[in-house]
């Protein structure tokens, strides 16, 4: 069998692809060839299994797959997630008649035990490096407990507060959403996927699910042509460019056509024209839900439409499995179809290596040592603070001095070490990660006095202490007040209250939607009362999106957002309570003044009745401001920075020419601090309507206090194509304005033109 792999001579060459190799194909179209009809479906086939498979414990929906994979009728199982658990499936794999390797997935989205912060807190870093190696190490403790594939990164651009699956993502900017994803795949899949610390990764969803109308969970998407090849697919390119193995496809339609059936999409844009190799999984039922979208009349029309759409392995709609061997026989799909879509899954198997070795990533004990490592928790406080953003500092009453009389730590999340891991945990430990208070306790001499009062409890319990609170809804406590009184006089007794509220961490992911994006339960009534106390209050969020914190920002003095951060929590937000870390964050993400905004992104297109000088606020709506609370880009630093000497090399180019932009930045302050210097740009006059600011680079630097820097941005291309009337990406003549600063709201600028 073997042999059968590495003699070649009658393989089918399909070698049109330079990106492909050419050993890999070989070794694959020689499994093709020896697989009959049954398994090549089986291939297709992924279920979802959790726990034991064989033993006397194994539910009969377990033996049933089992038996399957023993006939080689399963390509991949997902939720299986221990040595022992991956070993037995793999084991049952190999003894079935050709002995293809299971691939085992998992939503290894923000960490695996070590947890890092939520996709979108990390995204506020603006830090590439972090972002990969908080990858990388999520890769290796997930490959070190069996795992070789996980379901990340999300690259949804997300613009929609209300939608809770913003938390997974990058924000709500396609170029950010763009070179955070290749970091994370980067990260994942290291330089090469057969190494035994690195895991496939997964571009998803494809393509649109972001743009939920209303932001309602698996709601319709309306979006045309140009949203669709401006906003949403860059990411989706980037990875591909990137060379991530795998994609995942999305619930929603767009403008009528379910994604997961959405031929132009995956067989046309990604397959051809973006030359990418890998295979698409369904996201959970997405094949057998075409049939909800009234857009197949059964599961087994589903499957015709999803096939040739380009969907290649079937993720728990139990379509595939049932339907395609009949359908071949009904010549309702192809061989063809069926051919690519195994071999490409079988691609990814080889570059995983799992054909070399199916037992690799089965190591005990990899799985005792590698997992949940000081040195891995050391790094995710390093990431967890620089996720932090500063969005209030009046007066600076941050950072403040270690030696402070006393402090009130006041909260639901202020000595919470649960809700810091956030939602798509994996496999972190329940009650596992710093809490606030723990970190502050660290921090400060041992004169000062804390005291503690949880004020409110936010939610009431649905589900036992430990247990999985995935998709089970949260109930908000909104009458139990008994401790609130306890808050105040804590308050009333401490020079500096810390005040940790905002969101549970399931009130964030997937299913979880909200139509109230501010303070929950009886959170807003603990405020009141502790401000009526005390002033000097430090809002320290927990947050899973950009929430509407209106009136806090009104009346505190200082706000925190510290997203949920992971195992480190606690004492990465006290590195920056306590001035030994000084913030560097940035939104990814326009937090809003009231729900009613939302959707609100920096990067709107003109209109016809643009802001003017009178409607600069007030164009939109007469109850609201129009522009964002804190704008995407936003942060402070305990230093501040200013832009100077902003200059073009040259102020004309043609369409293949490149123009320098530099700019001095200098620490205007008296300590050293990161600042992200970003660019953006605005195409003036085009053949669509473009957005007012695009954002196109950054970088993040450090400067001494009195030091400045010179930040220089190449123009060329890439930074100034879009997708245009044409349908192609190209660069149009005419003027550009070319913006940096330190958040999206610059107005230091300089004009060039393309000829
Ligand atoms: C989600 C995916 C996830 C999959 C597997 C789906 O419900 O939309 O993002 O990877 O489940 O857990």
């Amino acid at each position: 069998f073997i042999a059968v792999f590495f003699n070649c001579k009658d393989s089918k060459k399909t070698m049109t692809n330079s990106n492909l190799d050419e050993n890999i194909e070989q070794k694959v179209d020689s499994v093709l060839a020896l697989m009959n009809l049954e398994e090549k479906i089986g291939q297709l086939v992924q279920y979802a299994s959790g726990g034991d498979l064989t033993g006397p414990e194994s539910s009969r929906g377990n033996k049933e797959k089992a038996s399957k994979i023993k006939k080689g009728l399963v390509g991949s199982l997902l939720n299986v997630a221990t040595v022992k658990e991956v070993r037995e499936a793999q084991e049952l794999a190999m003894q079935s008649r050709i002995k293809i390797p299971l691939i085992f997935g998992y939503d290894v989205i923000h960490g695996f035990k070590t947890m890092f912060p939520i996709p979108l807190g990390e995204s506020a870093s603006w830090d590439l490096e972090i972002m990969k190696q908080s990858a990388k190490i999520a890769a290796k403790e997930a490959a070190a407990s069996g795992l070789n594939w996980t379901f990340a990164p999300m690259l949804d651009v997300a613009r929609d507060a209300r939608w809770g699956r913003v938390m997974e993502g990058g924000g709500e900017d396609p170029y950010l959403n763009a070179v955070i994803g290749v970091a994370r795949i980067k990260g994942f899949q290291g330089e090469d996927l057969s190494n035994k610390n690195t895991i496939a990764a997964c571009a998803k969803h494809f393509a649109g699910y972001g743009f939920a109308e209303a932001g309602r969970e698996y709601s319709t998407v309306n979006i045309g042509e140009n949203e669709l090849h401006n906003t949403i697919l860059p990411p989706f390119k980037a990875a591909a460019k990137a060379g991530v193995a795998t994609f995942m496809n999305a619930f929603n339609d767009i403008d009528g056509i379910p994604a997961t059936g959405h031929k132009i999409l995956q067989r046309d844009i990604l397959k051809e024209g973006w030359n990418w190799n890998g295979f698409i999984v369904s996201d959970w039922g997405s094949i057998g839900e075409l049939v909800d979208h009234g857009f197949a009349k059964d599961k087994k029309e589903a499957a015709i439409i999803a096939l040739n759409a380009g969907s290649d392995m079937d993720m728990e709609s139990h379509s595939y499995g049932a339907h395609l061997a009949s359908l071949l026989e009904e010549n309702k799909v192809s061989l063809a179809n069926l051919d690519d879509a195994v071999r490409r899954i079988l691609r990814v198997k080889f570059q995983l290596g799992l054909f070399d070795n199916p037992f690799k990533y089965c190591d005990e004990e990899r799985e005792k040592n590698e997992i949940y490592t000081k040195e891995h928790l050391a790094i995710a406080r390093d990431v967890a603070k620089k996720s932090i953003v500063l969005l209030k500092n009046e007066n600076n009453i941050l950072p403040i001095s270690k030696n402070v009389k006393s402090i009130a730590v006041i909260g639901p999340f202020a000595d919470d070490k649960n809700q810091p891991l956030g939602n798509w945990r994996a496999k972190a430990t329940y009650n596992s990660a710093v809490s606030l208070l723990e970190g502050v306790k660290e921090k400060v001499d041992k004169n000062t006095k804390i005291y503690y009062e949880k004020g409110v409890e936010l939610t009431i319990p649905t589900v036992k202490p430990g247990d999985n609170q995935f998709m089970i809804p949260l109930k908000m406590n909104t009458e139990d007040r008994s401790g609130i009184a306890k808050a105040v006089a804590a308050a009333k007794k401490a020079e500096i209250v810390f005040l940790a509220i905002g969101e549970d961490a399931y009130q964030s992911g997937e299913g979880r939607s909200y139509t109230n994006i501010g303070f929950a339960g009886l959170q807003n009534e603990l405020l009141e009362a502790v401000y009526e106390v005390n002033k000097n209050i430090v809002l320290v969020l927990s947050n899973g999106r950009p929430m509407d914190i209106s009136h806090a920002s009104e009346i505190l003095p200082g706000i925190l957002v510290t997203w949920h951060l992971g195992s480190e929590s606690g004492i990465a937000i006290a590195d920056v309570l306590f001035g030994d870390y000084n913030p560097s964050g940035k939104l990814p993400v326009s937090f809003p003044r009231n729900v009613g905004q939302v959707p609100l992104y920096y990067n709107q297109k003109n209109t016809g009745r643009p802001y003017s000088d009178i409607h600069v606020t007030y164009a939109g709506y007469d109850d609201s401001k129009k522009t964002a609370l804190y704008p995407f880009g936003f942060g402070l630093s305990y230093t501040s920075f200013s832009y100077n000497n902003l200059k073009v090399d040259k102020e004309t180019i043609n369409a293949d020419g490149k123009i320098i932009l530099s700019v001095d930045v200098k620490n205007t302050g008296k300590v050293a601090g990161e600042e992200v210097v970003q660019l953006y740009i605005r195409d003036l006059v085009a053949s669509i309507v473009r957005p007012i600011k695009e954002l196109k680079g950054f970088e993040k630097i450090m400067l001494q206090a009195g030091e400045t820097k010179t930040v220089s941005f190449t123009i060329d291309k890439e930074v100034l194509q879009f997708y245009t009337s044409n349908k192609k990406w190209e660069v149009e003549a005419g003027e550009f304005l070319l913006f940096v600063g330190g958040n999206s709201t610059t107005k230091l600028k300089r004009k060039i033109t393309v000829e």
